[in-house]
């Protein structure tokens, strides 16, 4: 296994609309692997193929702490939210806009359809942590970033600081 660089705004690739995966095979086993290393490494509830430079629907997910981190380990290709209810107030981060966090309205309750890494057509739903996770990443799928959920005001103070942020970690 080998942990992935991960790609921070503005990286072109986060904001593109991935490409269905259509080859099911060592190649897609591997890149599971890796994310999950990746993902592990960076205390990660979820990762998404863009977030390591491939435009890729394909997602990674554990949503569980501490000891059971490893027990529900899920990686998902062409993920769709069919269904959706409820909404969820939530406060997100992302490991591709370090030290953001975002207040988000989520839907409560989801059902999403995916492939597995064998091709196999796949049902799961969650809720909490899950529901959240799970339309964090698919957002990534499609371009989508924390940011684009916070208010045009919202998102130009999120950005300046941002900026700032990452002008000072340069400078270190
Ligand atoms: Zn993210």
């Amino acid at each position: 296994m080998a942990k992935l660089p991960v790609r921070e705004y503005p990286d072109p690739v986060l904001k593109q609309k991935a490409q269905p995966v259509t080859v099911f095979g060592d190649e897609l086993k591997k890149l599971a692997q890796d994310m999950a290393e990746t993902m592990y490494a960076n205390d990660g509830v979820g990762l998404a193929a863009p977030q390591v430079g491939l435009s890729l629907r394909f997602i990674t997910l554990d949503v569980a702490a501490g000891e059971d981190r490893g027990k529900e380990f899920l990686a998902l290709a062409n993920p769709v939210v069919v269904q959706g209810e409820g909404v969820l107030p939530w406060e997100e981060g992302c490991l591709s806009l370090p030290g953001m966090t975002v207040k988000t309205r989520r839907k409560a309750h989801v059902i999403v359809e995916a492939q597995d890494l064998n091709g196999n057509r796949i049902v799961l739903e969650g809720d909490e942590l899950m529901a959240v996770a799970l339309q964090h990443e698919i957002d990534h799928l499609d371009g989508v970033l924390l940011l684009d959920h916070a208010s045009p005001l919202k998102k130009r103070m999120l950005l300046r600081d941002y900026a700032r942020d990452k002008k000072r970690s340069m400078e270190e």
